[in-house]
């Protein structure tokens, strides 16, 4: 097949390290309420490159050749009979993953619970990396004038960063510590700053994820010493804060290590968020996590309202996504873009297109 000349030109994961372009068919609207977009831009997420490399996450296996991408921006293409909120032409963003609706976690207002979610690029559902892409119209989040169809495309990690930091329930003039400065940790930052944290330490292996951990919001960032205990860390980033330890921390990097120190350092009472996945089990610090009396819990993906505040944070101008945007490639492209992110190289790797059929 031509690209530029397929009518639905879709980047396809056919095995693990194998993917190819194949020509779908133009998905066609299921419900009255669903609006085809035509998509413009595709940021490349950990998710994507982990089916890539090893085929499957966790439950979730790679059975079948299924299309890559869920973080995606586009144009309206076609609206269904009963759509109300959105016409040809609009520029949205795409929440991509619609829940049965029907469930008692749908019906409680947590459908990113939904055991029946059917999400973009999770197998065995398709993802973004194509033409066309349908969506219920209430899934699709316009984006304002003043809001690019790049940064519409990192809506999605950005609402995972809002989920987060709403669980944390980040106070106003409080402190929180975020541990993995990839993108999810580097917009934990951004939106703990936008919800009036005043003092926020970003932690990594990495100087130069550091150093963009604070061009984005960080106001201090550590290091950790090779050799140091979880306990060690936590008392040298403790002294660097003047003696206070943060009331909130959240982990993006899914380390082992993380996990320990983020107990560790916290206050008494304090609240912990589990965002970052790495090996399935870990050991635990449970006397330190017990006599503190902590409160933590984990998070996945994002629920009701966050795609609109995240869209509602970029187009204030509280949050900067476009800082994290390192590369821009062509559809043309999407596998060498895949092949840096696989080398660790930039922080969020857009795929524009695939353009128009020719
Ligand atoms: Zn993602
Ligand atoms: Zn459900």
């Amino acid at each position: 097949m031509t690209i530029s000349t397929s009518p639905n030109p879709s980047f396809v994961l056919q095995k693990v390290n194998e993917v190819s372009f194949e020509d779908r068919p133009i998905p066609k609207l299921s419900s009255p309420k669903d609006v085809r977009i035509e998509i413009k831009q595709t940021g490349i997420c950990g998710s994507d490159v982990h089916y890539y490399t090893h085929g499957a996450i966790g439950s979730f296996i790679v059975k079948a050749p299924m299309v890559l991408g869920h973080e995606s921006a586009g144009i309206v293409a076609e609206v269904g009979s009963a759509v109300t909120s959105l016409k040809v032409g609009d520029r949205v963003a795409l929440e991509p993953g619609i829940p049965c609706r029907y469930c008692d976690h749908c019906k409680a207002g947590s459908y990113n619970l939904c055991a029946d979610m059917k999400f973009a690029a999770t197998p065995p559902y398709d993802g973004t990396l194509c033409r066309f892409y349908v969506l219920p119209e209430d899934f699709c989040v316009k984006l304002p004038v003043n809001v690019s169809l790049e940064e519409g495309a990192l809506v999605e990690p950005l609402s995972v960063g809002v989920h987060v930091t709403k669980l944390a329930k980040v106070t106003p003039g409080s402190s929180v510590i975020v541990f993995g400065a990839g993108p999810v940790g580097l917009l934990c930052c951004a939106v703990a700053k936008a919800f009036g944290a005043t003092t926020i330490t970003a932690v990594d292996l990495v100087q130069a994820r550091l150093d963009l951990a604070k061009e984005v919001a960080a106001t201090h960032s550590y290091v950790p010493v090779k050799g140091d205990s979880a306990a060690e860390s936590a008392a040298k980033i403790v002294k660097m804060l003047g003696g206070k330890a943060p009331q909130f921390a959240i982990e993006a990097s899914g380390a082992g290590a993380s996990v320990n120190t983020a107990i560790q350092v916290l206050a008494q009472g304090g609240s912990y968020v589990q965002a970052g996945m790495g090996a399935p089990e870990i050991s635990f610090p449970i006397t330190e996590f017990t006599v503190k009396e902590l409160t933590a819990r984990g998070s996945f993906r994002y629920g009701p309202g966050d795609y609109q505040l995240a869209v509602e944070l970029v187009a204030s101008g509280k949050v900067d996504v476009k800082k994290l945007i390192t590369h821009r490639v062509k559809f043309d492209e999407a596998e060498e873009a895949f092949k840096l992110v696989m080398k660790g190289q930039g922080v969020k790797i857009l795929i524009e297109g695939p353009a128009p059929a020719a």
